[in-house]
């Protein structure tokens, strides 16, 4: 019989998970640790709303008050230093020992860093934590320079926040193009040019070298000699898995800890979920996918387990973001083989959607402020309802029709 249940990082995973176990009636000890002061809140604010000071404080993912009315025990600001899988133990820098007889990690990811001269000078950020917000918006003053490492999510998200904020803005990609990773080419370069329209400047194939200043950074060199002037600095080149306490434990690892598509890891009783998991896709890889909607599922599929309740699934990636005052969504990897079909123009001012088509599938797609019809492709990808391009193509027709059509076939 279960009766005490140990969560490993109290943020959106571990909040979740933690709310899918009392919701399916688990009655035993739950203690949620985590090494923040704070219970889980929205990180997808801080680089928006949060930063600009439009809210005070990021919204909490669960009121603060259920905790406590599903009697469950809070560890907060406190640090776990090791798991004994063993004995089934989780053990603390203060010393204390916790019994699991199952356990959750769900650490997330930290920031990369950059280990190049200057780095350790006044005024270098990263942003991942409320308290990382909060330094950063101090810094967000009009008028003031700032040069942001990495044209990612983090990286443009932040662009847009600190442009209206009335910053001078410079963004450093290494890359040959912003947000490749995640959005492609083809949205990744219209994201530029709106972010360039904003007033944002945008260096390509620009690699940091070295940061200059005295005491406080006031430049950052690229190695093929460009340097931008910088009152601060953003570091956003990326995310690590938070995976060393499962690594030091001969827990499966590999970017982060490796997982079957129940959050099951290599060691029995043992579960992960959110953005430390390495979790298999259902395109073949296995992978962390550091995206909210994934971390959500992946931590109820993975409570539901430590509860003997084994339902698979395979993720797809899938988020959102914000970035020059338009909202993009992505499901899949939009960078792949098969056909690109556009549906509708948004040079016009019009939604736009990218399918990526392969087979007669969709295998992902991208929406630029079309909210509708984004939701129906996510249900085209994960349905893998067949499809047609030149139905896809016309922005009159509804993308429904494709539902409804398989729905006949099936009858
Ligand atoms: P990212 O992977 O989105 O972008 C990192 C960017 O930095 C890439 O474009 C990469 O080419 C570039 N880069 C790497 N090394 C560099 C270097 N030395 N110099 C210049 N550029 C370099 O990562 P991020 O923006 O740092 O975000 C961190 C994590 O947070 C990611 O996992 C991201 O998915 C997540 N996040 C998600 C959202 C969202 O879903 N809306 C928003 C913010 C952050």
């Amino acid at each position: 019989m279960i009766k005490s249940i140990v969560i490993i990082g109290a943020g959106l995973a571990g909040a979740t998970a933690t709310r899918y176990l009392r919701a399916q009636g688990y009655q035993g000890k739950i203690h949620l640790v985590g090494e923040e002061l704070h219970v889980a809140y929205d990180r997808p604010s801080l680089s928006k709303d949060t930063l600009s000071g439009k809210m005070v404080e990021p919204p909490a993912i669960l009121d603060p008050y259920w905790y406590a009315s599903a009697d469950i025990d809070l560890h907060l600001g406190v640090r776990v230093t090791g798991i004994d899988v063993v004995n089934h133990q989780v053990l603390f820098e203060s010393g204390d020992i916790l019994a699991y007889d199952r356990l959750l990690i769900a650490t997330g990811v930290r920031a990369r860093r950059m280990a190049i001269t200057g780095s350790e000078l006044a005024g270098i950020h990263t942003l991942r934590d409320r308290a990382d917000s909060q330094a950063l918006r101090q810094a967000l003053e009009p008028g003031q320079s700032l040069v942001i490492v990495g044209g990612g999510l983090i990286g443009c998200e932040v662009a847009t926040t600190a442009i209206n904020a009335g910053a001078h803005v410079t963004i450093l990609e290494a890359g040959d193009e912003l947000l490749l990773r995640v959005l492609g080419r083809t949205t990744g370069a219209w994201c530029r040019n709106e972010l360039e329209r904003l007033g944002v400047r945008v260096e390509l194939n620009a690699q940091a070298a070295h940061f200059e200043g005295e005491g406080h950074v006031h430049a950052v060199v690229c190695a093929d000699g460009r340097r931008i002037a910088a009152n601060t600095v953003l570091v956003s080149i990326g995310a690590e898995p938070a995976d060393e306490l499962a690594r030091a434990a001969g827990i499966a690892c590999e970017r982060g800890v490796v997982v079957d598509a129940t959050g099951a890891s290599s060691c029995l009783g043992v579960f992960a979920a959110g953005d430390v998991a390495a979790w298999p896709l259902r395109s073949g890889e296995q992978r962390s996918l550091e995206t909210y909607l994934n971390s959500h599922m992946q931590a109820e599929t993975a409570a539901a387990a430590m509860l003997g309740k084994s339902i698979p699934a395979l993720q797809v990636p899938t988020s959102w973001t914000e970035i020059a005052g338009h909202r993009i969504q992505m499901v899949g990897d939009i960078e792949g083989p098969g056909e690109v079909v556009l549906r509708g123009n948004v040079e016009n001012g019009q939604p736009l959607v990218q399918f990526r088509v392969l087979d007669g599938r969709v295998e992902a797609a991208t929406a630029i402020n079309a909210p509708k019809d984004f939701s129906v492709a996510t249900r085209l990808v994960a349905d893998h309802i067949p499809v047609s391009a030149t139905k896809l193509q016309d922005a009159s027709s509804n993308l429904r029709d494709f539902m409804k059509a398989k729905a006949k076939a099936k009858a």
